[in-house]
C-alpha cells in the first residue's frame, strides 16, 4: 500500500531549566527516537501508559510542536521544517481529534461557527455561504439541523465529539490523528462515536492515527498497532499479529491486562512491578529493564533497536536477537 505519512528518527525533547539562573538543566525526552510509517486508508493505533511520549508525537507530526531531532515526511514532501505559508497549505491535510471535545470548543460561538471556522481560515468564504455544506457535515456525523444554532454547553459528551469530528472534516483532510478522542466518554458511547469514525474514514478516504492508553480500545479501531513505553516505540504489527503473538515483554503484559468478558476462558495477568521511570533521565540500555522479568545483563547496557522478526511484526527487545 502507499506510504502517507513517514515518521523518520523522530526526537522531541522539552528542556528543563533549574537554579537560580534559570538555565537549562536537562530534557524531558518525551519523544525519543522512534520511526515508523502509516498506510493510506489504514488506522494505526498508538499505545502506552500517560507520558509515554504517545500524545507528543501526535502533536509533533502535526507541527504544533517542532521536532529536536527527526524528519517528518507527509505524501512524499518533507515538512519538518516548514514554516509560515507553506506549513499552513500542508496542515489543511491534517486535523486533531482532541480527548475532551468541550476543551477545544469556543463555548462562545455556535456549531455553525464552529464547524465552518477552519475552512473560513482558509478560504475566507463567509458563514453564510459555508451554510448548506456545515449542515452536511452535521448530518454525517449524526447530529440534527437544529444543531447549527446551538451551543457546544448544550450537548452531552459524545455529540460534542461529533461537533469536533465535524469540525476537524471541514476541510477534507487526509489525515486524521485522534487523541484518546472517546476515553472521556461513558463506555456506552464510546462505541457509537468509534463506528462513526470507522463509517466516515471509508466515506472521506481517511488515514487515522489512533491514540490510546490501553489496547480495548485500538483493538476495534486498528489494522496495525505501535506500542510506546518511555518514548520509544517497542513493538509494532498487524493487529491480529499482536494480539495472538505480543512479542515484547512491556505488550505481554498490556494485553494480560485487558479484561476478559467470557469467566471461563481464564487469562494469567502479568504484573509489572515498579513505576514508568522519569523520561528526563531514562534508565540505560533498554528501558524497560527496571520493570522486565525476562532481563538479561545485556539490556541494563545496549538499547535494543526495532527489528523485523516475523513479516510486518518489528520489536526492540534482546531477547529476539
Ligand atoms: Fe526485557 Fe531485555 Fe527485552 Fe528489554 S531487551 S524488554 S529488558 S528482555
Ligand atoms: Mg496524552
Amino acid at each position: 500500500k502507499d506510504i502517507l505519512l513517514e515518521v523518520k528518527n523522530l526526537k522531541t525533547y522539552y528542556p528543563i531549566h533549574g537554579g537560580f539562573f534559570r538555565r537549562k538543566i536537562g530534557d524531558v525526552k518525551a519523544v525519543d527516537d522512534i520511526s515508523f510509517e502509516l498506510r493510506k486508508g489504514e488506522t494505526l493505533g498508538l499505545v502506552g501508559e500517560s507520558g509515554c511520549g504517545k500524545s507528543t508525537t501526535g502533536r509533533t507530526i502535526l507541527r504544533l510542536l517542532d521536532p529536536t531531532e527527526g524528519k517528518v515526511v507527509f505524501n512524499g514532501q518533507d515538512i519538518t521544517r516548514l514554516r509560515g505559508t507553506s506549513l499552513r497549505k500542508v496542515r489543511q491535510d491534517f486535523q486533531m481529534i482532541f480527548q475532551d471535545p468541550y476543551a477545544s470548543l469556543n463555548p462562545t460561538q455556535m456549531v455553525g461557527d464552529v464547524v465552518s471556522e477552519p475552512i473560513r481560515n482558509f478560504t475566507g468564504k463567509s458563514i453564510k455561504q459555508l451554510k448548506p455544506e456545515v449542515m452536511e457535515l452535521l448530518t454525517k456525523v449524526g447530529l440534527p439541523q437544529d444543531a447549527y444554532y446551538k451551543y457546544p454547553h448544550e450537548f452531552s459528551g459524545g455529540q460534542r465529539q461529533r461537533i469536533g469530528i465535524a469540525r476537524a472534516l471541514a476541510l477534507r483532510p487526509k489525515l486524521i490523528i485522534a487523541d484518546e478522542p472517546v476515553s472521556a466518554l461513558d463506555v456506552s458511547v464510546q462505541s457509537q462515536v468509534l463506528n462513526l469514525l470507522k463509517e466516515l474514514q471509508d466515506e472521506f478516504d481517511l488515514t487515522f492515527l489512533f491514540i490510546a492508553h490501553d489496547l480495548s480500545v485500538v483493538k476495534h479501531m486498528s489494522d496495525r498497532i505501535g506500542v510506546m513505553y518511555l518514548g520509544g516505540l517497542v513493538e509494532i504489527a498487524e493487529k491480529k499479529s499482536l494480539y495472538a503473538e505480543p512479542l515484547h515483554p512491556y505488550t505481554q503484559a498490556l494485553i494480560s491486562a485487558i479484561p476478559e468478558p467470557d469467566p471461563r476462558k481464564k487469562k494469567k495477568r502479568i504484573i509489572l512491578e515498579g513505576d514508568v521511570p522519569s523520561p528526563v533521565d531514562p534508565p540505560s540500555g533498554c528501558p524497560f529493564h527496571p520493570r522486565c522479568m525476562h532481563a538479561k545483563p545485556e539490556c541494563s547496557q545496549i538499547k535494543p533497536q526495532l527489528k523485523e522478526v516475523k513479516p510486518g511484526h518489528r520489536v526492540a527487545c534482546h531477547l529476539y536477537s
